[in-house]
């Protein structure tokens, strides 16, 4: 099989979406941008045996890209519009490529972000997506905004990816709940675009956590020149974590560990309700952990007590 039939097979369903002139078969996708609205786009890359297993199944290795990728979008605020795929093979693999390309497929319809054109090369295999998203001029949420006193939020649960992936490399044997549940963290992250789209008018800084809550919230910090003081004991750690793992554990997979995708953000305090209705209106626990303060760099304060330690977001965390 060719390239053009391999694209042909594989990458060239219909696209509907009067906004998409032209989709894939062509030199160029062509799309239009409504009327008040501005292109968010992010591209990312995923490599076996660095973002994922090279003997994952495909349909988890497609599910995994495509919402690593979209979970950018959500973090600016933007909303799915289309996506393009550049992906290298070593060989054609049609099983491989069926069953990836249906996920892709599958993923592409629940966000309503149709691929719309990529490229296919022979190489080591290598999987970069490119998502486009629409967000009103003016929107897009920054890592750049948050202001002394706003409160730091951070959305579902964390850790638990990073509890994951100890949980596939060490071969554990839990109960089928549990053993769901942190597949799912890993393999089917929540990219939170709906949150995403309601904080436009909300907060002042959003970030999605792929290198850890400590690291991506200290990208927040050091983009809005100010530091952050978290309540340890407030960081929300999954009901499944805190039974298949030690305090400490937990904790340093909630700080350190990346692969969550959850969104961290600021907001004004006087924002509180209105995130409060978020969280009911999305079925999403949404937890305040800390606020941001002047002084540079991330601390732990513990509720009652005023003393404060540094975080450090390298792995390893002063606490207790
Ligand atoms: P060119 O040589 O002009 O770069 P290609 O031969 O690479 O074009 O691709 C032919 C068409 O197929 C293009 O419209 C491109 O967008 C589309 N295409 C190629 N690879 C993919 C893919 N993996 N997914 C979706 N569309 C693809
Ligand atoms: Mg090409």
């Amino acid at each position: 099989m060719g390239e053009f039939e391999l694209i042909q097979k594989y990458f060239s369903r219909a696209v509907n979406d009067a906004r998409v002139s032209q989709a894939g078969g062509d030199d160029c996708a062509l799309i239009s941008v409504p009327e008040g609205y501005e292109l968010a786009f992010s591209i990312d890359t995923l490599l076996p045996d660095r973002h994922f297993f090279s003997d994952d199944k495909p349909e988890h290795i497609a599910q995994r890209a495509m919402r690593v990728a979209i979970s950018d979008l959500a973090a600016a605020g933007a909303t799915p519009f289309c996506f393009t795929l550049s992906l290298s093979i070593p060989e054609v693999n049609e099983p491989w490529l069926q069953a990836f390309s249906d996920s892709l497929y599958r993923e592409a319809e629940f966000f309503s972000c149709p691929l719309v054109g990529g490229d296919t090369v022979r190489g080591p295999l290598s999987i970069s997506l490119q998502v486009q998203g629409l967000v009103p001029k003016g929107k897009m949420l920054l890592r750049s905004g948050a202001q002394v006193d706003d409160i730091v939020y951070v959305s579902g649960s964390v850790g638990d990816a990073a509890a994951a992936l100890h949980v596939l490399t060490e071969n554990m044997q839990l109960n089928q709940h549990d053993q769901v549940w942190f597949e799912d963290a890993y393999y089917r992250p929540q990219a939170q675009i709906q949150l995403g789209e309601k904080l436009r008018d909300v907060a002042t800084s959003a970030i999605d956590i792929s290198d850890g809550l400590a690291a991506d919230l200290g990208h927040i910090c050091s983009k809005s020149g100010i530091g952050a003081e978290l309540d340890l004991a407030a960081i929300p750690i999954s009901k499944t974590m805190r039974k298949n793992f030690d305090v400490e554990k937990t904790m340093e997979w909630a700080l350190s560990g990346g692969d969550d995708y959850q969104l961290c953000f600021t907001a004004p305090k006087k924002c509180q309700q209105e995130i409060s209705k978020i969280s009911v209106e999305l079925g999403l626990e949404i937890t305040p952990i800390g606020k941001i303060v002047s002084e540079h760099g991330l601390r732990s304060v513990r509720k009652g007590s005023g003393a404060s330690e540094p975080i450090h977001s390298s792995g390893f965390v002063h606490f207790g």
